[in-house]
């Protein structure tokens, strides 16, 4: 009679799952860097949606709802993006980035209801790094801001020229 126990086969079998040892990550995509994002919008149930979305993904989130509140939060707490309706109640939302131009370098996303062509090249030609026309998908919006925000990582690297973050492949 042989009896061969399954304990002396070895280690093949498999006993300590390994999936147990590196718990997985959250599946939302955190912010790079927890990056502060200032939303400067006057509809509160789209600011709400924003800051949640965004708060899920490791932003660290700001709100302003008027022109002048912008410019007043993004010189005490410069955010890495800032997300900006056009439509504001106070200050026209082209003036906001004008002003902020003055002083601001990191990215601007505009969200407006306006779709026309004039609006949005006003809003880029005055600064603006991107333009999203309300409705809007939410992951689409999270996509551009991304995208933004690694151009604007990629431009820090804009003083070593051996540094390319791109190559001619990816144009
Ligand atoms: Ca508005």
């Amino acid at each position: 009679m042989e009896s061969t126990s399954p304990e002396l086969r070895g280690g093949s079998g498999g006993s300590s799952p390994p999936e147990l040892a590196q718990p997985r990550p959250d599946p939302l995509r955190p912010g790079p860097g927890g990056a502060g994002i200032l939303i400067v919008e006057d509809e509160p149930e789209l600011v709400r949606a924003l800051r949640i979305n965004l708060r899920a993904r490791q932003y660290h989130v700001l709100t302003a709802g008027t022109g002048r509140e912008a410019l007043a939060v993004a010189a005490s707490h410069p955010p890495d993006a800032i997300i900006l309706d056009l439509g504001l109640p106070d200050i026209d939302g082209t003036e906001v980035i004008v002003a902020l131009r003055e002083w601001y370098h990191a990215p601007i996303i505009v969200l407006s209801g306006r779709t026309s062509p004039g609006d949005k090249i006003g809003a880029l030609d005055v600064g603006a790094d991107d333009y999203v026309t309300k409705p809007f998908a939410m992951a689409e919006l999270l996509a551009r801001l991304r995208a933004v925000l690694r151009r604007d990582d990629a431009s820090l690297d804009r003083d070593f020229p051996g540094h390319r973050p791109y190559t001619l492949h990816q144009v």
